[in-house]
């Protein structure tokens, strides 16, 4: 098995994105405000918002995306389409447009427990195909990518097919959920290679603040944690230092063994954090 024959990936220019989930409260607009300021020093290519499945958070995102994009960098809202009607989309889209704003991670979303699931959309192949004739080229369309297999997917290769209609469909780029096994991300780009597609893959990267949350939500996601890291981070107890310190090394060797590998960039999922994110990107040689 070549996996770290990423050629293809080579030939992307790099990308670095920030993401950031819009705050409830007005202490936490203030806090990303200064999270924003820290890691826009950086001069990534964008920073996205996240959007709560169902519309949950629809005006908290776009009133987060359009501040940001006021400051000067590029700001992607993500868009979820399950649960949700054409004329809705189509509105959220044109608000976007309207102010600005030319990029948009496009996904299907989780249909909240207790929520019904009626809707027009059952997957993001459609979303990404209904902004296609919506909007035509304005939008540069970011997909969500599994290396390790969406936990909802029948098998791994129907999950590549699924993730290939995105492709077909109109997505300019992908970013994949977050991982620990760099193994699975290179498998991952050399099966786009193999199957002729070739926009960039950019591996989603958490950083590693401390456990009991990481662990409960990879369950969630379906990202593994490998059994020696699980128990490493047990290890620590409360020792919330060690832990950190343990996720700092580990996190740095990812990315640096990735971009190596010719990873097309790096997209963090900083939780409105930006110490750990500066961190790893303080410990890369890029
Ligand atoms: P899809 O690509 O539609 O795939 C979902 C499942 O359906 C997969 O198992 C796939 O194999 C299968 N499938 C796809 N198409 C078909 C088809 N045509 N026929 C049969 N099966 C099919 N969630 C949020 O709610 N808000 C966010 O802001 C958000 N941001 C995210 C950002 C990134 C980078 C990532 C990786 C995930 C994000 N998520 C977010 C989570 C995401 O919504 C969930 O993982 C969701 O379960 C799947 O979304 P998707 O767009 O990948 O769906």
């Amino acid at each position: 098995m070549q996996t770290q024959k990423t050629h293809t990936q080579k030939n992307h220019t790099q990308m670095f994105s920030f993401e950031f989930y819009p705050p409830k409260t007005e202490e936490g607009v203030v806090g990303l405000q200064t999270v924003h300021s820290q890691l826009a020093k950086l001069k990534p290519d964008f920073f996205s918002v996240t959007f709560g499945a169902g519309g949950s958070t629809r005006d908290k995102t776009f009133d987060t995306v359009v501040d940001i994009q006021s400051k000067g960098i590029a700001a992607a809202p993500h868009l979820s389409c399950v649960a949700s009607t054409k004329a809705n989309i189509r509105a959220i889209l044109n608000d976007y447009r309207d102010n600005g704003i030319s990029k948009i991670v496009a996904l299907r979303g989780d249909i909240p427990s207790g929520m019904m699931s009626a809707g027009e959309f059952r997957y993001a192949n459609e979303l990404v195909a209904f902004i296609r004739q919506e909007t035509g080229g304005h939008f540069d369309i970011h997909v969500a990518a599994y290396p390790e297999v969406h936990p909802q997917a029948a098998n791994a290769n129907d999950d590549f097919k699924n993730f290939k209609r995105k492709v077909d469909a109109g997505a300019n780029a992908a970013i994949t959920q977050y991982f620990y096994n760099a193994e699975a991300y290179f498998y991952f780009v050399d099966k786009c290679e193999k199957n002729g597609v070739d926009i960039p893959v950019v591996p989603g990267i958490m950083p590693i603040t401390q456990y009991a949350q990481l662990f409960r939500f990879s369950e969630m996601c379906g990202a593994d944690i490998p059994r020696w890291m699980r128990k490493r981070l047990e290890g620590y107890g409360d020792d919330r230092e060690a832990v950190q310190a343990f996720g700092l090394e580990l996190v740095t060797s990812l990315c640096q063994r990735l971009l190596d590998h010719g990873a097309p960039g790096l997209h963090f999922y900083t939780m409105n954090q930006a110490t750990p994110t500066l961190a790893i990107l303080d410990n890369l040689t890029l």
